[in-house]
């Protein structure tokens, strides 16, 4: 029998959710005996082939005319297309370049910007391609990632909350740090994936898994403020890895130097 024929993908990004598919080793070996991994570089120098695919899973935004092209070519040949990570799903650390003048950024950064073909945003997979499913996280969860993968295969929707991180500190019995001592916590306005990791060492959550899917900041911003944080703290505590993911993206505006396209 065929086995189904999957590949990953890597754009703007660190690496961290490709890492996170190899750190579950025993998964993939297992995943690796249902199916024909073709092209991962990451784990292998095996070239892409220029066959199609049935699972293309896809790391990191798009930031250059090449990426927009490539992107397109990528869900022309995959059956199913999964985005994994912050930087897929809302375009990452590098889309804070979003809410500046990237010209002006690149003079700063690089002594002959002249060589460089970039867009002006960095921006998720969903804004060029349809995407069949988006895995969130910064990294991604490895069980998640596993159901995920599972479920394309199976041919079934995923299985992943889509409920806040208060419900996983809930769930794992973990005192409130919010309540308990004025510490700001995204956990209200974040998705889950994590199992309240943070707060479960006394930290609060800065919203690495991105906003939940009913994620109203407002009555947040009124509880951090009450805290001491100002408004431009705030805006700073929504600004990094999902800053441009719509829900996050209205408070982070807000932040010093930020500025709305
Ligand atoms: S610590 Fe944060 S994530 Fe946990 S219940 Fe409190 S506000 Fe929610
Ligand atoms: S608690 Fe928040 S910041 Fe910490 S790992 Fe979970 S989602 Fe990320």
């Amino acid at each position: 029998m065929t086995r189904p024929r999957v590949a990953v993908w890597k754009f703007a990004s660190c690496d961290g959710c490709q890492l996170t598919l190899l750190d579950r080793e025993d998964d993939l070996l297992a995943v690796a005996d249902a199916v024909d991994l073709v092209y991962f570089l990451e784990a292998s120098s095996a070239p892409d082939d220029g066959g199609d695919f049935d699972l293309s899973l896809v790391e990191g935004s798009v930031t250059t005319p090449a990426d927009v092209a490539r992107i397109a070519e990528i869900r022309r040949r995959s059956r199913s297309l999964i985005t994994i990570g912050a930087c897929a799903t809302a375009g990452g650390i590098q889309a804070l370049r979003n809410f500046g003048d990237v010209r002006e950024l690149m003079s700063i950064v690089y002594a002959t910007p002249a060589f460089l073909d970039v867009l002006a945003t960095a921006t998720p997979i969903s804004d060029h391609v349809a995407v069949d499913f988006e895995l969130r996280g910064c990294p991604i969860d490895g069980t998640q990632l596993v159901e995920v993968i599972s479920a394309s295969l199976a041919g079934r929707r995923p299985v992943i909350a889509s409920h806040s991180v208060c419900v996983e500190c809930k769930l794992a019995g973990n005192p409130c740090v919010l309540v308990a001592s004025a510490t700001p916590c995204l956990g209200p306005v974040t998705h889950a994936g994590c199992g309240a990791l943070c707060p479960g060492y006394n930290r609060g959550c800065y919203g690495c898994f991105g906003p939940s899917d009913s994620a109203t900041t407002g009555p947040l911003t009124e509880v951090l403020r009450a805290t001491g944080l100002d408004d431009a703290a705030i805006a700073r505590l929504f600004a990094t890895f999902n800053a441009w993911a719509p829900g996050f993206r209205e408070v982070a505006v807000a932040a010093p130097g930020g500025e709305q396209r």
